[in-house]
């Protein structure tokens, strides 16, 4: 078994970044900017901004927090977007999901231009998306891609089990997986909450990409030997220590760990691929925004 190092291969394609931005500035340019909206008081949210923040900080991004009250209006929201969209100064934004019940969260991600979507959320860019064309891939797909991509885990003519189809990670992960590409030409199987006899997909794949959002959902004699297993989930539980709950994902990692070949670590494997993908987006809305100047 090897474990598929998120935070270290984070960490290597921060400091391709980070040179790149180290370029931008000797050249007398100014460095790209990511704007990150955050409405309310989510603590997790709140703790994901102040993460972004942190990576911006390091790579060399300049960045914006523009935090709001939970009882915003949709319509100041809205007139938000529409100056960053026109704002030269800043490449890419996002806004910190989920929005306070009251806003509508369909109509905020359709008023961000494409161009500077660097979630990739924009119903345009999930298009060309999926039409495999060049575009911004939301960061915790595009995140996994990168794994594979590092550690250059074999994809061709495996059969990729998918448990959850949310947008942001089920279905497009198993768009990507499936698309004709050196880390793609999967055959892709979708499971989610409706899937009877789970177990029967999952023992049949030689990839596992778990996205459901249950702790240790998936057990080792729920799956092949020689598996390849991407931990997505995140859920906090409650801890006897300082924080007062820990991070557990959708994988038991002491079962399926010992049958699996190569598995992601919960934290540490698929959460820091996520951050750094948003980065690499950020770089690419700049350079687009440069190019088409
Ligand atoms: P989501 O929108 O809640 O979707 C969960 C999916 O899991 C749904 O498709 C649901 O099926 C399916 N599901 C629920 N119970 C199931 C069951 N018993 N068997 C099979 N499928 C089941 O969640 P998400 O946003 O995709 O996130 C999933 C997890 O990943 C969460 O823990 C989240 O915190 C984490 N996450 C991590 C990162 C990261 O950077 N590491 C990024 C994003 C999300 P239905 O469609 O039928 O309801």
């Amino acid at each position: 078994m090897e474990l598929l190092k998120g935070k270290e291969t984070a960490d290597f394609i921060k400091k391709e970044i980070s040179a790149k931005v180290a370029e931008i500035v000797a050249n007398g340019e100014r460095p790209p900017h990511l704007v990150a909206i955050i409405v309310g008081e989510d603590g997790a949210s709140k703790t994901y901004v102040a993460n972004k923040e942190r990576n911006c900080a390091q790579v060399g991004f300049k960045s914006t927090v523009l935090s709001y009250p939970e009882d915003t209006t949709e319509e100041f929201l809205l007139g938000v977007i529409d100056q960053l969209n026109n704002d030269d100064e800043v490449d890419g934004f996002i806004v910190q999901l989920p929005l306070p019940k009251h806003i509508d969260e369909e109509k905020i991600i359709n008023a961000i231009s494409p161009k500077k979507d660097v979630d990739g959320f924009h119903p345009k860019n999930v298009g060309l998306m999926l039409l495999g064309e060049e575009t911004f891939i939301s960061a915790t797909p595009y995140g996994i891609m990168l794994l594979l991509e590092h550690y250059n885990i074999e994809t061709t003519g495996k059969h990729c089990v998918v448990l959850g189809r949310s947008n942001i990670v089920g279905r497009p992960v198993a768009n990507l997986l499936s698309q004709k590409s050196k880390y793609g030409d999967c055959t892709v199987t979708i499971c989610h909450s409706r899937t009877k006899d789970i177990e029967k997909y999952t023992r049949d794949a030689d990839i596992i990409i778990a996205a459901i959002g249950i702790p240790e959902f998936l057990k080792g004699d729920m799956v092949k030997d020689g598996a390849v297993i991407v931990d997505v989930g995140i859920t906090r539980v409650p801890a006897d220590n300082e924080k007062g709950y820990r991070i557990v994902g959708d994988v038991e990692f002491d079962s399926v760990a010992p049958k699996s070949s190569y598995i992601t670590p919960v934290p540490g494997g698929v959460g820091p691929m996520t951050i750094i993908s948003l980065m690499k987006n950020t770089l690419k809305a700049y350079e687009l925004r440069k190019k088409s100047k």
